[in-house]
Protein backbone atom coordinates (compact mmCIF):
# COMPACT_ATOMS: atom_id res chain seq x y z
CA UNK A 1 0.00 0.00 0.00
CA UNK A 2 1.63 3.15 -1.01
CA UNK A 3 0.94 6.15 0.16
CA UNK A 4 2.39 9.61 0.70
CA UNK A 5 0.80 10.39 4.23
CA UNK A 6 3.37 10.43 6.75
CA UNK A 7 2.63 9.68 10.84
CA UNK A 8 3.64 13.53 11.69
CA UNK A 9 0.77 14.69 9.22
CA UNK A 10 -2.11 12.50 10.77
CA UNK A 11 -3.18 14.63 13.49
CA UNK A 12 -3.39 18.45 11.35
CA UNK A 13 -5.56 15.99 8.88
CA UNK A 14 -7.86 14.54 10.95
CA UNK A 15 -8.49 17.45 12.42
CA UNK A 16 -9.43 19.14 9.37
CA UNK A 17 -10.84 16.43 7.57
CA UNK A 18 -12.46 13.70 9.52
CA UNK A 19 -16.03 12.48 10.01
CA UNK A 20 -16.40 12.08 14.10
CA UNK A 21 -16.13 8.70 13.77
CA UNK A 22 -12.14 8.84 13.31
CA UNK A 23 -11.87 11.84 15.04
CA UNK A 24 -13.58 10.68 18.28
CA UNK A 25 -11.15 7.45 17.98
CA UNK A 26 -8.10 9.79 17.10
CA UNK A 27 -8.56 11.95 20.52
CA UNK A 28 -9.04 8.94 22.14
CA UNK A 29 -6.06 7.49 21.54
CA UNK A 30 -4.52 10.52 21.85
CA UNK A 31 -5.84 10.88 25.65
CA UNK A 32 -5.55 7.43 26.46
CA UNK A 33 -2.57 6.07 24.55
CA UNK A 34 -4.51 3.36 23.77
CA UNK A 35 -7.27 1.92 21.53
CA UNK A 36 -8.69 -1.76 21.97
CA UNK A 37 -8.84 -3.99 19.20
CA UNK A 38 -11.76 -3.04 16.93
CA UNK A 39 -10.92 0.78 17.53
CA UNK A 40 -7.52 0.03 16.18
CA UNK A 41 -8.96 -1.68 13.34
CA UNK A 42 -11.67 0.85 12.58
CA UNK A 43 -8.69 3.57 12.75
CA UNK A 44 -5.84 1.91 11.28
CA UNK A 45 -8.13 0.77 7.74
CA UNK A 46 -8.88 4.31 8.02
CA UNK A 47 -5.60 5.27 7.83
CA UNK A 48 -4.23 3.12 5.43
CA UNK A 49 -6.91 4.08 2.87
CA UNK A 50 -6.08 7.67 3.53
CA UNK A 51 -2.21 6.80 2.42
CA UNK A 52 -0.47 6.59 5.68
CA UNK A 53 2.27 3.63 4.27
CA UNK A 54 2.56 0.58 6.67
CA UNK A 55 5.99 2.15 8.38
CA UNK A 56 4.59 4.85 8.67
CA UNK A 57 1.41 3.68 10.61
CA UNK A 58 3.37 1.44 12.70
CA UNK A 59 5.63 4.89 13.84
CA UNK A 60 2.42 6.43 14.45
CA UNK A 61 0.84 3.71 16.91
CA UNK A 62 3.76 3.00 18.46
CA UNK A 63 4.35 7.31 19.18
CA UNK A 64 0.53 7.49 20.42
CA UNK A 65 0.91 3.95 22.65
CA UNK A 66 3.45 6.09 24.78
CA UNK A 67 3.48 4.81 27.84
CA UNK A 68 4.27 1.01 26.30
CA UNK A 69 7.30 -0.28 26.28
CA UNK A 70 9.10 -1.75 22.49
CA UNK A 71 9.16 -4.96 23.60
CA UNK A 72 5.42 -4.99 24.62
CA UNK A 73 3.78 -3.02 21.09
CA UNK A 74 6.00 -5.73 18.84
CA UNK A 75 4.63 -8.92 20.92
CA UNK A 76 1.24 -7.92 21.01
CA UNK A 77 0.29 -4.47 17.96
CA UNK A 78 3.02 -4.85 15.43
CA UNK A 79 1.36 -8.08 13.91
CA UNK A 80 -1.97 -6.26 13.62
CA UNK A 81 -1.18 -3.22 12.21
CA UNK A 82 0.97 -4.98 10.01
CA UNK A 83 -2.36 -7.25 9.27
CA UNK A 84 -4.33 -4.51 8.33
CA UNK A 85 -2.16 -4.03 5.36
CA UNK A 86 -2.30 -7.12 4.08
CA UNK A 87 1.58 -8.30 5.40
CA UNK A 88 0.15 -11.18 8.25
CA UNK A 89 -1.71 -14.28 8.08
CA UNK A 90 -4.20 -14.92 5.03
CA UNK A 91 -2.61 -11.51 3.53
CA UNK A 92 -5.53 -10.16 2.56
CA UNK A 93 -5.48 -6.07 2.34
CA UNK A 94 -8.36 -5.86 3.77
CA UNK A 95 -10.77 -2.68 2.71
CA UNK A 96 -11.39 -0.01 5.15
CA UNK A 97 -14.80 -0.34 6.56
CA UNK A 98 -18.15 1.55 5.16
CA UNK A 99 -20.65 3.24 7.60
CA UNK A 100 -23.06 0.62 7.11
CA UNK A 101 -20.73 -1.86 8.41
CA UNK A 102 -19.40 0.37 11.52
CA UNK A 103 -23.08 1.18 12.74
CA UNK A 104 -24.43 -2.10 12.41
CA UNK A 105 -21.37 -4.79 12.99
CA UNK A 106 -19.18 -4.86 16.27
CA UNK A 107 -21.23 -2.80 18.76
CA UNK A 108 -18.96 -1.09 20.99
CA UNK A 109 -19.18 -1.72 25.23
CA UNK A 110 -18.72 1.13 27.57
CA UNK A 111 -14.91 0.85 26.96
CA UNK A 112 -14.78 1.07 23.45
CA UNK A 113 -14.20 3.77 21.35
CA UNK A 114 -15.00 2.61 17.88
CA UNK A 115 -18.61 2.52 16.60
CA UNK A 116 -20.11 5.82 14.69
CA UNK A 117 -21.19 8.32 17.36
CA UNK A 118 -24.41 8.82 15.50
CA UNK A 119 -25.78 5.75 16.37
CA UNK A 120 -23.82 4.85 19.48
CA UNK A 121 -22.93 7.84 22.11
CA UNK A 122 -25.64 9.02 24.03
CA UNK A 123 -27.47 12.54 23.10
CA UNK A 124 -25.31 14.28 25.64
CA UNK A 125 -21.96 12.58 24.34
CA UNK A 126 -22.54 13.36 20.90
CA UNK A 127 -23.85 16.94 21.18
CA UNK A 128 -20.67 17.96 23.41
CA UNK A 129 -18.49 15.98 20.60
CA UNK A 130 -20.18 18.20 17.75
CA UNK A 131 -19.52 21.48 19.80
CA UNK A 132 -16.02 20.63 21.01
CA UNK A 133 -14.61 19.29 18.05
CA UNK A 134 -16.12 21.06 15.47
CA UNK A 135 -17.61 24.27 17.29
CA UNK A 136 -21.20 23.59 15.91
CA UNK A 137 -23.32 26.20 17.69
CA UNK A 138 -26.52 25.52 19.55
CA UNK A 139 -28.85 25.54 16.47
CA UNK A 140 -26.60 23.74 14.35
CA UNK A 141 -26.16 20.60 17.12
CA UNK A 142 -30.01 20.74 17.88
CA UNK A 143 -30.35 20.66 14.03
CA UNK A 144 -28.07 17.23 14.21
CA UNK A 145 -29.15 15.67 17.32
CA UNK A 146 -32.73 15.69 15.88
CA UNK A 147 -31.97 13.66 12.63
CA UNK A 148 -30.04 10.89 14.57
CA UNK A 149 -33.73 10.57 17.13
CA UNK A 150 -34.83 9.55 13.81
CA UNK A 151 -32.78 7.12 13.37
CA UNK A 152 -31.17 9.32 10.48
CA UNK A 153 -27.67 8.91 11.37
CA UNK A 154 -26.16 9.24 7.68
CA UNK A 155 -28.00 12.52 7.75
CA UNK A 156 -26.54 13.76 10.83
CA UNK A 157 -22.60 12.94 9.55
CA UNK A 158 -23.98 14.65 6.31
CA UNK A 159 -24.93 18.12 7.71
CA UNK A 160 -21.91 17.79 10.01
CA UNK A 161 -20.30 17.64 6.26
CA UNK A 162 -22.16 20.45 4.91
CA UNK A 163 -21.78 22.86 8.54
CA UNK A 164 -18.56 22.46 8.76
CA UNK A 165 -17.84 23.43 4.95
CA UNK A 166 -19.71 26.51 4.55
CA UNK A 167 -16.72 28.69 3.61
CA UNK A 168 -15.83 25.88 0.90
CA UNK A 169 -19.30 27.51 -0.44
CA UNK A 170 -21.43 23.74 0.64
CA UNK A 171 -24.92 24.52 1.35
CA UNK A 172 -27.73 22.12 3.09
CA UNK A 173 -28.94 19.84 0.85
CA UNK A 174 -24.69 19.66 -0.95
CA UNK A 175 -23.95 16.47 0.92
CA UNK A 176 -20.40 14.92 -0.18
CA UNK A 177 -21.70 16.60 -3.72
CA UNK A 178 -24.49 16.37 -5.96
CA UNK A 179 -26.67 15.76 -2.46
CA UNK A 180 -24.77 12.24 -1.71
CA UNK A 181 -25.02 11.77 1.91
CA UNK A 182 -22.00 10.16 3.69
CA UNK A 183 -22.03 6.32 3.59
CA UNK A 184 -18.10 6.08 4.02
CA UNK A 185 -15.47 7.53 6.22
CA UNK A 186 -12.95 7.77 3.85
CA UNK A 187 -14.92 9.53 1.08
CA UNK A 188 -15.94 12.47 3.65
CA UNK A 189 -12.09 12.76 4.17
CA UNK A 190 -11.40 12.61 0.38
CA UNK A 191 -14.11 15.19 -0.18
CA UNK A 192 -13.01 17.30 2.73
CA UNK A 193 -9.61 17.43 1.45
CA UNK A 194 -10.12 18.15 -1.90
CA UNK A 195 -12.32 21.29 -1.56
CA UNK A 196 -10.43 22.44 1.37
CA UNK A 197 -6.90 22.61 -0.76
FE1 LIG B 1 -18.34 7.68 10.62
FE2 LIG B 1 -20.18 6.97 8.83
FE3 LIG B 1 -20.87 7.43 11.36
FE4 LIG B 1 -20.15 9.43 9.77
S1 LIG B 1 -21.97 8.12 9.53
S2 LIG B 1 -19.47 9.13 11.86
S3 LIG B 1 -18.56 8.50 8.54
S4 LIG B 1 -19.56 5.78 10.60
Amino acid sequence: EGGNVTAEMVDALIKEHAPLCMRNLHESLQDKGHLRHYGRLQYSLFLKDVGLPVEEALLFWRRSFRAMSDDKFNKDYKYNIRWAYGLEGRRVNAPAKNCISIITQDQPGPQDNHGCPFRHFSPQNLSSALITHYGLNFAEQAEILQAVKAGHYHVGCTRLFEMTHKKQGIKKGDGLGEGESVSHPNRYFERSYSIVQ
